[in-house]
């Protein structure tokens, strides 16, 4: 089985790289199945504690699905919340495309 470091680091991967290839111009349609997507996520999310939290940041702060660039944005913005709540660092939302999609220019 998986630990809640190992799960959680899965996860970052595919939700990252599933918001850069959303699409730029998303239907009305996709936007509100990528909302609708977040919702149910944030209830079945197999760390409970995570889920919980998850929950209400998400309340707090509803998905932008305008296109890839935003929801980019809006996940790292996210995912900046549970690193700061953890300790962990802070990462540069400026780079979120060239680190999930077009690799480092490093
Ligand atoms: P991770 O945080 O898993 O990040 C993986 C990689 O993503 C990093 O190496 C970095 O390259 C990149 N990255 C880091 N920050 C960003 C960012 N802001 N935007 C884009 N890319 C980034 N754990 C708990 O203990 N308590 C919780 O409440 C909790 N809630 C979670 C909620 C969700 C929705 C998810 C998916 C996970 C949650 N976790 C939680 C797990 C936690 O976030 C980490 O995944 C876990 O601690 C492993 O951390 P890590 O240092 O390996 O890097």
């Amino acid at each position: 089985p998986l630990d809640k470091e190992e799960l959680g680091k899965n996860t970052w991967s595919f939700l990252h790289t599933m918001a850069a290839y959303y699409p730029d111009e998303p239907s009305e349609k996709q936007k509100c199945q990528m909302k609708s997507f977040f919702r149910n996520f944030a209830m079945f999310y197999p760390c409970h504690i995570c889920a919980e939290h998850f929950q209400e940041d998400i309340k707090l702060i509803p998905p932008e699905v305008s296109n890839a660039d935003d929801l980019s944005k809006w996940l790292c913005f996210m995912h900046n919340r549970v690193n700061l709540r953890l300790g962990k660092e802070e990462f540069d939302c400026s780079r979120v495309r060239e680190r999930w999609k077009d690799g480092w220019k490093d």
